[in-house]
């Protein structure tokens, strides 16, 4: 049967290009160092970023958690958005790893403002907590791949720095962001002093994350990643696929948005699905199911049923998520089972 699996760009599996070079790749020890694949890949996302350094990590959850640790004491407070991944989904590792309490703030559809930072930032007071960071979250996963535009991240950035409050930019999916909005990802990563982004989800890569700032941040981000046991050895092997999907895939999103939009579109038109178009954005879409008469679960039962796969995100909401194994004829094909499921 045909599968067409929209849960997540998470699910892409490393390119033939990728799969060779990993054969290929030079190794040695990166806990000595010496691992020359690492090294690479690190220098090439340092200078595509646009940050003085950068750290190769397991994981983009332990990259935000690395940054975490690495900008705020314990006892502090972070400021974060209320659905942002770093509250959501992190299994509040900044409580347990930093010691950390969250300051939430309401997004529209994920967007902060600086107004909405300016009064959230705590004030000098004996008995109040210090804010030791601010954290954005740029696409915005649960507001449907939403992007910050520059001129709020670069209010917030300003805000803060007129605080001292250091800016973390969770871009784990920054190159959709940068292809939106048709810029270097380095104009969007200026306005923040650490940024992580993901090498494993649209990019293809089978593991691995990048976590960049000047070169002290990631000294210290570095003591953190051995402490926390992210400290490999001949990972060259994982960088040889970070660096192609640096290299050669992140030109190619703009075909996920493409895809995206046609599905969004498709679905608008099918009675019952009202599609936001403003937030048709990048490459992933919530649905609302509430007037389709299905609740997630049972359409996700009924598509399943036909190859077609997405996430369950509430009781009237699924995420589709476009990617590098979903075409064109994908979308038509999934356009068809809903209209099917929906007749
Ligand atoms: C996927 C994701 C992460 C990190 O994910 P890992 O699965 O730990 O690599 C962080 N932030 C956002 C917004 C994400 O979508």
């Amino acid at each position: 049967m045909k599968i067409v699996d929209f849960r997540s760009d998470t699910i892409t599996k490393p390119t033939e290009e990728m799969r060779k070079a990993m054969y290929e790749a030079e190794v040695g020890d990166d806990v000595y160092g010496e691992d020359p694949t690492i090294n690479k890949l690190e220098e090439l996302a340092a200078e595509k970023i646009g940050k003085e350094a950068a750290l190769f990590v397991p994981s983009g959850t332990m990259g935000n958690q690395l940054a975490l640790l690495t900008h705020t004491e314990r006892g502090q407070e972070i400021i974060l958005e209320e659905n942002s991944h770093i509250f959501m989904f992190e299994v509040g590792g900044l409580a347990f790893l930093s010691g950390l309490q969250s300051k939430i703030v309401k997004g529209e559809d994920g967007i902060l403002n600086s107004k909405v930072i300016k009064e959230a930032i705590r004030s000098k007071n004996i008995h109040f907590p210090q804010t030791g960071l601010i954290c954005l979250e740029n696409t915005h996963n649960m507001a449907g791949g939403v992007v910050t535009p520059l001129n709020r991240m670069e209010e917030i950035f300003k805000l803060a720095q007129q605080h001292r409050i250091p800016v973390h930019l969770d871009g784990a999916r920054i190159f959709n962001a940068s292809t939106y909005l048709d810029c270097d990802v380095k104009d969007i990563a200026k306005y923040c002093d650490s940024v992580m982004f993901c090498l494993s989800k649209g990019l293809c890569a089978p593991v691995g994350s990048i976590l960049a700032g000047d070169k002290k941040f990631i000294e210290k981000a570095k003591k953190f990643r051995k402490l926390l046991g992210g400290g490999m050895r001949q990972a060259g092997i994982l960088a040889a696929a970070g660096i192609i999907a640096l290299e050669k895939m992140t030109h190619r999103l703009v075909k996920d948005h493409e895809n995206l939009r046609k599905l969004a579109f498709g679905l608008d038109d099918i009675k019952g699905i009202n599609i936001d178009k403003d937030k048709i954005q990048t490459n992933i879409l919530m649905v609302n199911l509430k007037d389709t008469g299905y609740n997630s679960d049972s359409f996700v039962y009924e598509m399943k049923k036909e190859g077609v796969l997405a996430t369950k995100i509430d009781e009237h909401t699924i995420r589709f998520v476009t990617h590098y194994h979903i075409d064109e004829k994908d979308i038509e094909y999934t356009l068809n089972v809903i209209k099917r499921i929906l007749n």
